[in-house]
């Protein structure tokens, strides 16, 4: 009888961390202007400091177009061929996690040990039936750890009839009442409703005074500044255009009406009542931020296929579903998309353009949402607290990745 995909999981996962195989090349400056051209990073820092841009770490150890050698020892690839076998041919990432002790330097050799850490599945996918593979990879440099990252894949068998998820997000129903409002959040300010008569401020907008009855709708502008009042954290059923969990704040304003709307940039579990929030304005929607929040000016990138294909190829990933668009719609797909070295890299630049060459990345962690196609454009938005800068870059239909970059103190 032949083994079950869980029992081909257990081995693999047992067989533990594989032997440290090295780097085909060195890390070195052709490689590096190629990756920084290609992802559009003119941060100097590289060229000053000789060192490589931490987003690449993944990039040396890549095996290229053609591998010299069958690596059956790689825990992913061994994996991916359990699953090749049983039927779920597609693959995808979805989540990768890395941490860098420190910037590589060129002529230094890293060599990349990887163990497989969890398979989950079979799980029903909007791609198709797949299991989650994540493994657990670690970079040396003559066996000093320079960095760590965790990656899942889903391997996945596409589904006939692609389920499209529904993924705009909600937009607000605009009546006479509320048209100022929304005008308003459209014009980057928070309207609250003032009575014409006796001055009372009131929300939600309404025709007529609760206090005086008076039927003489004015506005007022809100500084903006509030506290958390209450908050739900909502987790299901799934809402379109957002990913889960989403918080959902009543927020105190200052001007004293209460207000609801999506608090950002704070993780569920720290959310604390009384906490103070500044407004800001996200996917034409008022948004709650934590007030020592430092908004990053968005940037918008125009994915073209070069940028597609010239990214693929500069992070020395070879899959086809990057650069071949007959391939990546034989798969599945509508066309040629990022691949996740690409976005982990443009994450990285969207960060050190606002934080500046003396910047120090830590880790980039990332969630993979909707692929990003060409002729698409990226729209990157990010807000600093502390040395933690959580990001987000949507498609224009949906979001593509969120994630956060952690900066050294
Ligand atoms: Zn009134």
């Amino acid at each position: 009888m032949s083994e079950t995909i869980e029992e081909a999981a257990e081995r693999i996962a047992a067989a533990g961390a594989s032997p440290a195989r090295p780097a085909r090349d060195p890390v070195n400056r052709p490689a590096i202007r190629d990756w920084l051209a290609a992802i559009g990073d003119r941060n100097p820092v590289y060229e000053r400091d000789g060192v490589a841009p931490p987003a690449m770490v993944q990039v040396w150890t890549m095996r290229g177009l053609r591998p010299d050698q069958e690596d059956e020892l790689d825990p992913l690839r061994a994996m991916s061929a359990v699953l090749d076998d049983a039927g779920y041919g597609s693959v995808v990432a979805t989540d990768c996690g890395q941490t860098y002790h420190r910037y590589l330097r060129e002529g230094e050799t890293v060599a990349v040990s990887s163990r497989l850490t969890a398979v989950a599945g079979p799980k029903r996918t909007a791609l198709g039936e797949g299991w989650f593979v994540t493994t657990e990879s670690t970079w040396s440099v003559d066996g000093e750890p320079v960095a760590e990252m965790r990656f899942r894949v889903l391997k996945y068998r596409p589904s006939a009839t692609p389920a499209t998820p529904k993924s705009e997000p909600i937009r607000p129903v605009i009546g006479p009442d509320t048209a100022f409002f929304w005008a308003g959040v459209e014009a980057g300010e928070l309207r609250i409703q003032r009575c014409g008569e006796c001055g009372n401020l009131r929300h939600p907008p309404g025709p007529a005074c609760p206090r005086c009855g008076a039927l003489k709708p004015e506005y007022a502008v809100a500084s903006g500044a509030g506290r958390i009042h209450s908050f739900v954290v909502h987790h299901h059923p799934p809402l379109p255009g957002r990913r889960s969990p989403v918080v959902v704040a009543l927020v105190d304003l200052d001007e004293g009406v209460r207000m609801v709307g999506e608090l950002r940039g704070v993780r569920p579990g720290e959310v604390r009542i009384g906490a103070e929030v500044r407004a800001d304005f996200a996917d034409g929607l008022p948004v709650w931020r934590p007030a020592e929040l430092v908004v990053l000016p968005p940037w918008e990138l125009a994915v073209t296929p070069t940028v597609v294909i010239s990214t693929a190829l500069a992070t020395r990933d070879f899959q086809d579903v990057h650069h071949d668009r007959d391939a990546a719609v034989r798969r599945g797909g509508k066309d040629i998309f990022l691949n996740i070295l690409t976005t982990t890299g443009l994450v990285q630049r969207y960060v050190t353009d606002w934080a500046g060459p003396e910047a120090t990345v830590r880790g980039v962690e990332i969630r993979l949402g909707a692929p990003c196609h060409p002729y698409d454009t990226l729209t990157f938005s990010g807000s600093a607290r502390g040395g933690e800068v959580a990001v987000t870059g949507r498609t224009r239909t949906a979001e593509h990745v969120s994630g956060t970059v952690r900066l050294a103190p």
